[in-house]
């Protein structure tokens, strides 16, 4: 910074070089900053440029304003890793994989549309919130957000017909593995993080819907890319309706940048470069450590993880997921994420995933410095318990 600049509040001196005592460790947000040094060590390979006159068109290689080239290396990415089945399957791309989210939903609710009552949406807690706060606000005559699977489990048959439900595995915030749980619904599955940085791969998923985000596999979420690969044509043409009269499909820069990327991600897999033995080396020593952190007190808790076979390195591997669901066990001490506010950490509430306050989630995808001092936080928290008896 310049002198004289204003700092933010975790930085001062004259220059803003300094850490402020008082910063809190911010791991609220699910940015997947951590990947950033793996691209930093290939920067020239996987930089693009653009000339001026280039891709001005709306039109791109493939229908529905996909790049046919960038459909191909998705199919060839998860052939690569082992993750999903894509033959026969139809591949359609969003700006992010936030909004395949409600597309889905409305090409699912028309599909099931001879019932006179809106297609019920529903998950199972913890859920991830964006799920019900996008099926609230595009709010149409198919569907409703209708709660959670466990209020439905117990229905009669009857009333539990035309249903929708987000199934997310493995599961954002606790990270374990997921199935439908009310038989008989459409089933959304995001496998958001289902990519060997965050989870063992123990069979590739072959499921009629299957939503995937390149923000948690390459780090890069502010190109808003994702995409769903579907089974059934009907509900495909309705997704692309979708995306043709939502944003008249996704940004061809972003397009391209993206293939890009993906190339260089498959090109590294197996060798010194892969960017999955990277991401699960990173997310394995954050995980680690903080385990070691909280098992030295029995004021907090985290989600249970068991090491499990994964395909893709060909070996029993140890939990790595991207986001701690932390505990507090304590009776009196009822509001989790209040408590670390006022250690300097912030985290995610449970209530925001509908489950209970003594639950809150932190995120474990960020930057490196983010890291650090969010374990720091945390060792002065559990020791000063120590110290108090
Ligand atoms: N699904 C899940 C489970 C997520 O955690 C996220 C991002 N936090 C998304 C979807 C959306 O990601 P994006 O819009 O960046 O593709």
């Amino acid at each position: 910074g310049l002198p004289g600049c204003e700092c933010n509040t975790c930085y001062g001196g004259s220059d803003c070089s300094l850490l402020m005592p008082e910063c809190p460790a911010d791991a609220d947000s699910g940015d997947p900053l951590f990947l950033e040094p793996y691209w930093q060590q290939h920067a020239a390979s996987s930089g693009i440029l653009v000339s001026g006159w280039h891709r001005m068109s709306y039109q791109t290689t493939g229908y529905d304003f996909i790049s046919l080239e960038l459909e191909r290396h998705i199919r060839l990415l998860h052939k690569a890793v082992g993750n999903a089945v894509t033959d026969g399957k139809f591949i359609t791309f969003g700006s992010g994989s936030t909004q395949l989210i409600n597309a889905l939903v409305y090409a699912l609710s028309l599909h099931n549309s001879t019932s006179a009552s809106p297609a019920h949406v529903v998950a199972t807690v913890p859920y991830y919130p964006v799920y019900k706060f996008r099926t609230n606000l595009f709010e149409g005559r198919e569907y409703k957000w209708e709660g959670i699977t466990s209020e439905w489990a117990n229905a009669s048959a009857s009333s539990r017909t035309n249903f929708i439900e987000f199934v997310t595995s493995p599961n954002n915030p606790d990270g374990l593995l997921r199935r439908s749980v009310l038989r008989g619904s459409a089933v959304i599955h995001d496998h958001a993080y289902y990519w060997p940085h965050y989870s063992a791969i123990p069979a590739a998923a072959d499921e009629d819907i299957m939503l995937f985000t390149n923000s948690k596999i390459s780090g890069h979420a502010g190109s808003r890319f994702g995409w769903a690969v579907i089974k059934d044509e009907k509900i495909y043409e309705r997704v692309t309706r979708y995306m043709l009269l939502n944003t008249m499909g996704v940004s061809r820069d972003t397009q391209l940048r993206v293939l890009k990327l993906i190339k260089e991600m498959i090109a590294a897999v197996g060798g010194e470069d892969d960017i999955f033995e990277f991401g699960y080396r990173t997310m394995r020593e954050r995980w680690s450590k903080l385990v070691s952190i909280v098992a030295t007190s029995d004021r907090f808790s985290l989600q249970k993880l068991s090491p499990q076979f994964c395909s893709y390195f060909e070996k029993r591997r140890e939990p790595s997921p991207a986001y701690a669901w932390l505990k507090c066990e304590r009776e009196e001490e009822k509001d989790c994420s209040a408590l670390l506010n006022r250690a300097g950490i912030i985290s995610r509430t449970g209530t925001l995933f509908e489950a209970d306050s003594r639950y809150t989630r932190l995120s474990l995808i960020k930057t490196g410095d983010d890291i650090d001092l969010l374990l720091k936080r945390l060792v002065a928290l559990v020791s000063g318990v120590n110290q108090s008896g």
